[in-house]
């Protein structure tokens, strides 16, 4: 028997390891820690509910539970066969209480694939991660398959960046594999830094294994026997369980040389960001990762040609990675036929804001945000009406009640005025003033901004001075033509994506929400 206590951040930030602790006392002074394990695993996704612990095998989900807990846990559930009711997850419809999550309406919809061993596997444990088909795909890769037949399985997929920019993974690859160098780097960007996303940092926290496994495959593919992880110093936990995993990779000859006894040489190193939002951006990255100052350059030269210290350099982010070894290991096939013509697979997102379960969740590409906010997220906190979601992270757009049923893709979400982005979805409710919101996006791009080229340094300035004036209800109608005109201009002339996207949530809510901006001028005059 197990018991698997959420070890994420969120759950750890509200006494996780405490209530592990006191499991294991209590287990203990029964006499029952050689019969029942507890484990800390990776992030399970409804952090609304947490603390969580699940008890295996049978699959009982309590949520909410306290240091205190542990005690009746073990006496009722594990001794006497009774589940503590009061633990249980109570259906908010129904008023029902349920005692697996599989039929909890916040994971129905979802299909796990980035995700899919987070939650329940002990991610310091090797083991279970080889148990769980962990690093088969990489034997696949030696012992069968070329570098060519494993890059065609990536481009077959319809596998595409997760980081944002939706470029296809394979091409990526045999980009640089094409690149003929006798050194190349794979570098994984962990520099996660949307507000309110957690995709990379959970992945990491619960899963590092299967990081280091794309990324090796992706040094085989392409060509490369270095790979670098580029994470936020911010990510502590995340660090602590990608240190471990990579030493253990190393002990059991997944990582180093003569990986699984062939002639292929794979190590990783970790390199630290310092929270700059920009260093995502990959040759700001690769900048910052060369102890030079994190500021992108034009491309071309584009790092599969010239990147980290000058040498081909294939980077990708954390969720792309994750995908890869289960492609590899189930097929091409398997993996396109999730998701929608031309966005194949899942996508994680992070649920925030006004809200009721946040969290973190993965659905197939094409769900609508209906489903996503509705029936996975259970709808908007204190029965208030939904106004907006902000998808594409802070410099993405704020889409209206008219597009909750738009199947949630790259082209849908760029035709519908915003992006996909990493991940992070923001909800905002009646109460919410969208001027406000986009003044508040403009601000975090406007800090994160490097400064290197004038119209994002200057442009979003005079952006954030306009809003200002607005939402001092001194503005005039001349002014919202300045926006549109300005955020036009800051989007067709700055250097990198930041800047290229940054006036993203004031055209949007001047497209959705002009009667607001009318309202804070109607109100001035
Ligand atoms: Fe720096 Fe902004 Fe120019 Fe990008 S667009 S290079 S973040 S100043």
């Amino acid at each position: 028997m197990h018991v698997l206590v959420c070890g994420g951040t969120g759950c750890k930030a509200s006494q996780s390891e405490l209530i592990k602790k006191n499991f294991q006392n209590q287990l203990e002074e029964r006499g029952l820690d050689q019969d029942v394990q507890v484990i800390h695993t990776g992030c399970f996704g409804f952090c609304e509910q947490g603390p969580i612990v699940k008890i295996q095998p049978d699959n009982t989900f309590y949520v909410g539970v306290t240091p205190e807990d542990s005690r009746e846990i073990v006496e009722e559930h594990l001794i006497k066969g009774r589940k503590v009711e009061r633990l249980l997850y109570t259906d908010p419809t129904t008023l029902g209480q349920i005692t697996e999550s599989k039929n909890m309406d916040f994971y129905k919809k979802q299909v796990r694939v980035a995700l899919r061993n987070c939650g329940f596997i002990n991610p310091e444990n090797i083991e279970e991660y080889i148990g769980n088909n962990g690093y088969a795909a990489l034997g696949k890769c030696l012992e069968e398959l070329s570098p060519e037949q494993a890059i065609q399985t990536i481009i077959d997929s319809g596998l595409r960046g997760r980081g944002g920019g939706g470029f296809p993974t394979g091409l990526k690859w045999d980009i640089t594999r094409k690149v003929e160098h006798e050194q190349k780097y794979v570098v994984c960007n962990a520099d996660e830094g949307d507000p309110g996303a957690f995709m990379d940092r959970s992945i990491l926290e619960g899963d590092p294994h299967t990081v280091i496994e794309a990324m090796a495959i992706c040094g085989y593919c392409i060509g490369a026997n270095k790979g670098l992880v580029y994470i936020r110093a911010e990510y502590p936990l995340a660090i602590q369980r990608l240190k471990t995993a990579l030493r253990q990779a190393r002990q059991y000859g997944l990582l180093g040389q003569n990986i699984l006894g062939t002639d292929f040489d794979f190590d990783i190193e970790i390199r630290y960001g310092a929270g700059a939002f920009v260093c995502g951006e990959e040759t700001a990255l690769i900048h910052s990762m060369e102890g030079k100052r994190g500021e992108p350059t034009f491309k071309p030269p584009f790092p599969s040609q010239e990147g980290y210290l000058g040498k081909p350099t294939n980077v990708n982010n954390v969720e792309t990675f994750a995908n890869v070894p289960p492609i590899i290991t189930k097929g091409a096939e398997w993996f396109s036929s999730i998701g929608t013509e031309k966005s194949k697979g899942t996508k994680v997102f992070a649920l925030a804001g006004k809200i009721n379960n946040v969290g973190l969740i993965e659905v197939p590409m094409g769900t609508t945000l209906r489903e996503v906010i509705y029936d996975i997220g259970g709808g908007i906190k204190n029965g208030k009406e939904f106004k907006s979601v902000q998808t594409g992270g802070p410099s993405g757009g704020c889409l209206t009640k008219a597009f909750l049923d738009t199947p949630i893709d790259y082209d849908n979400l760029l035709a519908a005025g915003s992006m996909m982005g990493s991940g992070g979805m923001i909800v905002m409710d009646e109460d919410d003033c969208m001027v406000s919101i986009a003044k508040f996006y403009l601000e975090f791009t406007l800090d994160e901004s490097c400064g290197k080229c004038t119209p994002c340094r200057i442009g979003n300035k005079r952006l954030h001075e306009i809003l200002e004036k607005i939402t001092e209800g001194k503005g005039t109608p001349e002014d919202l033509t300045k926006l549109r005109m300005l955020s036009h201009v800051i989007k067709d002339s700055s250097l990198c994506g930041l800047g290229q996207t940054s006036p993203n949530p004031v055209l949007s809510t001047l497209d959705n929400f002009m009667h607001e901006y009318e309202a804070h001028i109607n109100d001035s005059t």
